[in-house]
């Protein structure tokens, strides 16, 4: 098996990980076959279909100006024409009020903050776009290095209320490589002198790209199966030989790679080691309730309303129609109001239900202006296995690609590490992934 064409590779999972891994195998010449369990591609960067045909992002999805690779792969996928960017607004919510953040002017102007803490907020910013190693905050929890940088009124105004919503409660083990990557990554989509903050989409969403390199995999001889769910990944003598499906059919391959979340992974190895499948099933996550309003006119017209104040059960208010134009999505507004939450949080134990009340309480109270005769469709959308949760120091217990079972791999989120898991980092970690997985004889 010398000759990459001569590889049959079994991939699990059809979210943007196991396509573009499948995309940048089958380039290489490798048969790939590709099992997705849901009727539709995409994971969590999926559509889903309104009542009246209209497809819609699931949960909200913003590409960056600043994601080189995304753009340099919508180029060789020919879709390149397909990507719209819009400068964006943002704003915070504060006592009762929205303050625009968007340029020097309104962050001076900014009232819960005096003018030192203004300075150090600032100071804050440019810090973590200074820092060389990122090795260096892995020991520092994120509450030490805001609180050095930005000092104690900015941090209880703004830093505490915000981390607290993010984390649903606790944030204590968090390193500092978290709002790191986040303050650099925000920062990167600031363009020009004027630094105006520019948000962008393909039309049609993630499901565009994720078509487009479908396409190309076919054409390579490669498959894309919906509604195949993996039951188990067959391991014969320390070895991965292939997969079985739930009708127990088994479908044999040289290797075997799963682009799920940890403890999913672990669940399709019974008779793996048992270490290793504690190992994988202790990686931590974030979950998420995200309602999605889908409205007849805009709300506040801001891309993100970041919320200081924890009273409000949402992390904020994203209104995506801010850089899609309505005419892309059925002439709608669309609205998410995402609350994350830590694993066995008591949030997710809400019925439907009685999430929609408070969130319409909380909106309303939040905009007291809001119709909710404006509301067309409103959805609630739940994950478990959201973000991958590092805690200090703990680079080293990031799961590899390589697994200790020959011919086995996992190309999953929580091996992105310190960036940011976006479509971005995940496509880029599935080339590396695809490299790895082609060096192995
Ligand atoms: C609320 C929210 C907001 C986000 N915002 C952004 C953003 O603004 N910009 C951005 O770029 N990214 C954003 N992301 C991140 C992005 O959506 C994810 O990083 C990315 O979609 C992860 O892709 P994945 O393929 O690794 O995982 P997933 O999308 O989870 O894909 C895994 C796939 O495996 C399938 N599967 C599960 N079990 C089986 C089985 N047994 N057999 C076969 N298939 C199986 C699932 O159905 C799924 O399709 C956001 C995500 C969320 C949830």
């Amino acid at each position: 098996m010398d000759k990459t064409s001569d590889q049959k590779v079994g991939i699990i999972g059809g979210g943007i990980m196991g396509i573009s891994l499948g995309y940048f195998l089958s380039k290489q010449g490798v048969k790939v076959t590709i099992y997705e369990a849901s009727p539709v591609l995409g994971g969590l960067a999926g559509p889903i279909v309104l009542e009246d045909g209209t497809e819609v992002d699931r949960f909200y999805h913003a590409i960056l100006s600043s994601d080189r690779h995304l753009s340099d792969l919508c180029k060789e996928l020919g879709i390149h024409d397909q990507l719209r960017f819009k400068e964006t607004k943002t704003g915070f919510y504060y006592k009762g009020a929205i303050h625009p953040m968007n340029n020097i002017i309104e962050f001076l102007k900014f009232p819960p903050l005096g003018w030192i803490d203004r300075f150090r907020l600032g100071l804050t910013v440019l810090a973590a776009q200074f820092v060389r190693d990122w090795k260096s905050l892995e020991s520092i929890s994120v509450q030490s290095w805001l609180l050095k940088w930005s000092g104690p009124g900015t941090f209880h105004n703004i830093w505490r209320p915000m981390l607290k919503a993010k984390f649903d409660g606790g944030f204590d083990n968090v390193p500092a490589t978290w709002i790191w990557s986040r303050l650099v990554r925000m920062k990167s989509t600031r363009e020009g002198a004027n630094q105006k903050e520019m948000a962008g989409h393909l039309i049609g969403g993630y499901i565009t790209l994720i078509k487009a390199m479908t396409e190309k995999i076919k054409a390579n001889g490669g498959e894309v199966l919906l509604k195949t769910p993996i039951k188990e990944i067959v391991i014969e003598n320390g070895k991965a030989t292939g997969v079985r499906l739930t009708n127990g059919e088994v479908a044999n391959y040289d290797k075997v790679v799963c682009t799920m979340q940890a403890p999913i992974f672990q669940r399709l190895i019974p008779s793996a080691d048992q270490k290793y499948r504690e190992y994988l099933s202790k990686q931590d996550y974030l979950g998420i309730i995200a309602p999605l309003l889908v409205l007849d006119r805009p709300l506040s017209g801001n891309w993100t309303l970041n919320i200081t104040d924890d009273r409000f059960p949402f992390t904020g208010v994203i209104e995506t129609t801010a850089y899609i134009d309505p005419k892309y999505v059925g002439g709608y507004h669309l609205v998410y109001l995402p609350k994350y939450t830590a694993p066995g949080s008591s949030w997710q134990q809400k019925t439907d239900d009685e999430i929609k009340a408070i969130w319409l309480e909380n909106l309303q109270a939040m905009f007291p202006a809001f119709d909710p005769k404006s509301i067309r469709y409103f959805l609630i959308h739940r994950e478990r296995y959201v973000e991958p949760l590092h805690g200090l120091n703990e680079t080293n217990s990031i799961p590899a690609v390589k697994t200790p079972v020959a011919n086995l791999y996992l190309a999953t989120t929580s091996q992105i590490y310190p960036a940011l898991t976006n479509g971005e980092s995940v496509s880029r970690h599935a080339r590396e992934a695809s490299e790895i997985i082609l060096q192995e004889k």
